[in-house]
């Protein structure tokens, strides 16, 4: 069971989404499907983008009727640093790759992770 910072890359365009995950990166990216399938574009940029740019395999298909299935697992999830439990420094790596893309238009993160802070992006740029 792998766990830890995550990138979710579009199958269309360059977009992606880091993400980070104590549990599985099935089970979280399972929860990305459902926000898609009930169109709670909110809660995921993710879903949001990819609802948004009807960026789905099928895209003859009307969106009511997108199957997330269309998106492969492998083509999405990209494990970006492994972690293996609440005990590591999950947060700050999540913060740390999302000030790395800072100024990226592809990044779909709308917020700085749960450890915004100036040292975080200080290191992101020292890296
Ligand atoms: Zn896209």
């Amino acid at each position: 069971m792998k766990s830890g910072v995550y990138k979710l890359n579009c199958p269309y365009c360059p977009a992606f989404y880091i993400g980070q995950t104590s549990r599985s990166l099935e089970t979280r990216y399972k929860e990305h499907i459902a926000f898609f399938r009930k169109n709670i574009q909110e809660k995921s940029a993710f879903a949001d983008h990819i609802i948004g740019h009807n960026h789905v395999m099928n895209r003859e298909k009307p969106k009511s009727e997108v199957n997330l299935e269309d998106l492969n697992f492998n083509d999405c999830v990209e494990l970006i640093n492994q972690c293996s439990n609440k005990n590591s420094n999950i947060d700050f790596l999540e913060s740390f790759y999302i000030a790395k893309q800072e100024g990226n238009k592809y990044c779909l993160n709308r917020c700085k992770g749960p450890c915004e802070s100036s040292l975080v992006e200080l290191a992101a740029q020292i890296n």
